[in-house]
């Protein structure tokens, strides 16, 4: 499997450009060792010799991780990310570093400070981001397994440009130790893979309560393979009136009420449902994300690790000039924002308010999963766009997250299934949106599509 890993990576990679860093020596060098203990032992890890890709912003010990960014560009981490030891206990082979948008800022991996990958579809489109390496590699074959982060839809985005299915699990569901900080109360790692199976098998790998985070929980880790029973029978559906409203492309409209169509057909039955709030949420969340970006990426300052300038004579001018010259254009206007909006005077005006608006978006989830089992809608409102379409216009590229954003503020889980394609003949998907922990449900609807 690693060999064909390598195989396809070598015919394909120099059109999609989805890896930072392959790990090839160590990655063969691993899979002979997992071969030649085949005949010694009876227990096997879950994921045994199954190539996996990680997300560039997950230390890897050794390995370069550098977030897409200058600043980190030779940055070797001194240990492995919580996600990364259990891996490794699943005895699964790490391929290499996947591209992504600078710090995962981004919807279409544009914003990465190395390079720009290409939806394997069709090259002249945007894979989607920030997972946007993540999404392709599974996309094109080059790895079967990988691993996103999403904080505001990166898992789940790029998976629907790119026709594959991506989980955002939910808040605490997954370790966060090792993933670098974009913005706290939100990140969350996410699974990437071909099948709904797959993804099954690979949150089974890395979920569960972690000593090392926190704000990782404390609740039972159940058997999702034991939830793809592919029984629907009186499963209750909401499907908000705002996610199939203004901006969403017909297409898309039409794709989603043919899956629901097949889920009816299945015996569950679905309703039209209001989530009044949805129309704050990517104000809230530019707020939000961008007020804790600010604070978490302080610690790059040129002097602990990463980039340092040549061009500084005192300490305050090593500082600004490090991050002048390590940050990406997408990064600084974050860091502005969120300096701003934290900024006394303006603290109560902004943030404060943005956190009120928050807890709405979670109440009207709240209220909905009162009478339903889970919320179904579009992942995206239209399929991938061209590369070079929308990177000028940040508030355009914004918008266009407005239905995967909300699940993050409210902490719900959501998955990503493909769902039919474009006119253009590009993918469209498919959200399934559940309970806080119950992955389980959001699988067992999703197999049924497969
Ligand atoms: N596209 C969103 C942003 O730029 C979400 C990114 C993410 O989920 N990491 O912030």
């Amino acid at each position: 499997l690693v060999d064909q890993s390598y195989k396809r990576i070598n015919e394909v990679e120099d059109k999609v450009e989805a890896f930072l860093t392959l790990d090839e020596e160590k990655a063969r060098s691993y899979a002979k060792q997992l071969d030649e203990a085949i005949g010694t032992k009876d227990q096997f890890g879950l994921l045994f010799g199954m190539p996996i890709g990680i997300k560039d912003n997950i230390v890897t010990k050794g390995l370069r991780t550098t977030c897409a960014s200058k600043i980190l560009d030779n940055f070797d981490p001194i240990y492995d990310a919580t996600v990364v030891q259990k891996l490794q206990q699943a005895e699964s082979v790490t391929i290499g570093k996947l591209n992504m948008d600078e710090f995962a800022m981004g919807s279409s991996t544009e914003n990465s400070g190395f390079k720009v990958t290409k939806n394997p579809w069709n090259t002249s489109y945007v894979p989607g981001g920030s997972s946007g390496g993540s999404a392709v590699a599974v996309a094109a074959g080059e790895v079967p397994f990988s691993l996103g982060s999403d904080t505001g839809g990166s898992v789940r985005q790029p998976a629907s440009f790119c026709g594959v299915v991506g989980l955002k699990p939910t808040y605490g569901r997954v370790s966060r130790y090792g993933l670098v900080a974009f913005a706290s109360s939100l990140d969350i790692i996410g699974p990437i893979t071909n099948s709904v199976e797959d993804n099954a098998y690979l949150l089974q790998a890395i979920a569960g309560v972690d000593p090392m985070d926190g704000t990782s929980a404390n609740v039972e880790v159940p058997d999702y393979l034991s939830a793809l029973t592919g029984d629907v029978k009186g499963l209750k559906i909401a499907v908000p009136s705002e996610y199939l409203g203004e901006g969403v492309s017909e297409e898309v409209k039409q794709s989603v009420l043919s899956g629901l169509k097949v889920l009816e057909g299945q015996g569950a039955t679905w309703e039209e449902v209001s989530l009044p709030h949805s129309k704050y949420a990517v104000a809230t969340y530019y707020l939000l994300s961008s007020s804790e970006a600010s604070a978490n990426l302080s610690r790059f300052d040129g002097v602990r690790y990463g980039y340092r300038t040549d061009n500084a004579s005192n300490l305050l001018e090593l500082y600004k000039q490090s991050r002048s010259e390590g940050f990406g254009d997408e990064v600084k206007r974050r860091i502005m924002l969120g300096t701003f909006a934290l900024s006394s005077g303006y603290y109560d005006a902004y943030y404060k308010k943005a956190q009120k608006v928050r807890t709405l978006i979670k109440k009207d989830f709240e209220d909905v999963f009162e009478k339903y089992d889970v919320i179904i809608g579009p992942t995206t409102p239209t399929p991938a766009f061209k590369v070079g379409e929308k990177i000028s216009d940040p508030l355009t590229m914004y918008a266009n997250d407005i239905l995967t954003i909300p699940m993050n503020l409210a902490g719900v889980p959501a998955i990503s299934v493909p769902c039919g394609l474009s006119t253009e003949g590009l993918p469209l998907g498919l959200q399934i949106i559940g309970k806080h922990f119950d992955e389980s449900t959001i699988y067992r609807v999703a197999h049924t599509f497969e």
